[in-house]
């Protein structure tokens, strides 16, 4: 039997029901493969439905407001994903009166949508062959057939899709593609493949050469930057009612459009560890309210930082006028903020 139809008859017997599999609704399939960039299925699945269920349609994601947007996306990270599908639901709807364009150029030239995604929509959707390639699959296909070059060299990539695209079933791409991916992510993972009961067992290079562990090749990583960052959180009482500032991101980075607190960001190799409370008089215009406490050391892992967090929590009982946003205390879970500083709130009970 040849790759492609043991794969396709394993994915039929074998495929994992997930909600977005039901359907071949662009904006669902879309939705769904933006959301799993860099998330597992297990932590992206609920999030998915409350998209769903709060914008059915690509007509109710244009209209919504980005603030609102942010919110629901908090905790998966990787905020550009979350402007860029609002960017891209507005485009649709303005550009294509609301349907998905249905041609894969069409479909690349959105904002947020890759090669991987465009090649996902445009093969589960519209039935056009275009192979996908994830992590998962240059693993899977890089140890099926024998790829010895480094996986994260273009030139490597090129030749994975050849081979993806040259094993395609060109009657069904959708499930082809669908297949590849489930197979890399289910049986062919990274640690302990399940190689003594896989249906390749027999054909695969690595399996036959006893080289599993060895492929896929990566070439080494780049190395993690360090960052040190102070967080100023301040709380005001006034009449009776519980304010705290918060920093709105506007700078073009990963947490654009984000609140967090103003801060002080450490000269690498000075100030890494706490600060005196003196430290934070330039944040606040040299008022000096009381200083409550400061909070251990939160650690946060993007993809090539670390950082390492600490909250120095200040209080005054009168109003502070600074150039940061005040809101009600009591408000702040309406903000969209990083998962490094939701983490803070829950812990202090803020939120
Ligand atoms: S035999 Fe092992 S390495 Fe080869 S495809 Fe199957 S799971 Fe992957």
């Amino acid at each position: 039997m040849n790759f492609t139809l043991q794969l396709l008859l394993w994915y039929g017997k074998n495929k994992r029901n997930l909600p977005w599999r039901l359907t071949k609704d662009p904006y669902r399939v879309w939705l769904s493969e933006i959301i799993l960039q860099q998330t597992r299925i297990d932590q992206g699945t609920p999030y998915y439905e409350k998209f769903v269920a709060a914008y059915p349609t690509i007509e109710d994601l244009a209209a919504a407001d980005e603030h609102d947007v942010l919110k629901l996306w908090q905790g998966l990270g990787y905020y550009s994903r979350a402007r860029n599908l609002h960017a891209t639901a507005q485009t649709v709807s303005r550009d294509y009166g609301g349907n998905f364009p249905g041609g894969y150029d069409d479909i690349r030239k959105l904002k947020g949508i890759g090669d991987y995604t465009a090649a996902a929509i445009a093969s589960i959707c519209f039935d056009l062959p275009h192979a996908v390639m994830d992590g998962n699959v240059l693993r899977f296909l890089s140890r099926m057939f024998g790829i010895l070059d480094s996986i994260d060299l273009p030139a490597t990539k090129k030749k994975i899709q050849a081979i993806a695209t040259e094993n395609m079933d060109h009657l069904n791409p959708g499930d082809y593609n669908q297949a590849v991916m489930e197979f890399g992510a289910t049986v062919c993972t990274p640690a302990n493949p399940g190689c003594n009961s896989c249906v390749f067992n027999k054909s695969c290079f690595a399996f036959s050469n006893n080289s599993v562990g060895k492929i896929p090749k990566r070439s080494p990583r780049a190395t993690i930057r360090n960052r040190f960052i102070h967080y100023l959180v301040l709380t005001v009482t006034h009449k009776g009612t519980d304010f705290i500032y918060l920093n709105k991101r506007e700078g073009s980075d990963i947490w654009k459009n984000l609140y967090d607190f103003p801060s002080i960001e450490a000269v690498p190799g000075k100030k890494e560890h706490l600060l005196p409370a003196a430290d934070f008089s330039e944040l606040m215009q040299s008022s000096m309210p009381e200083f409550l406490e400061v909070s251990g050391q939160y650690v946060h892992l993007l993809t090539h930082q670390k950082l390492h967090a600490r909250f120095y929590h200040f209080h005054s009982d009168k109003m502070v006028e600074l150039p940061y946003i005040l809101v009600l205390l009591k408000e702040i879970h309406k903000y969209p903020v990083p998962r490094l500083i939701d983490r803070y709130l829950v812990k202090m009970q803020h939120v």
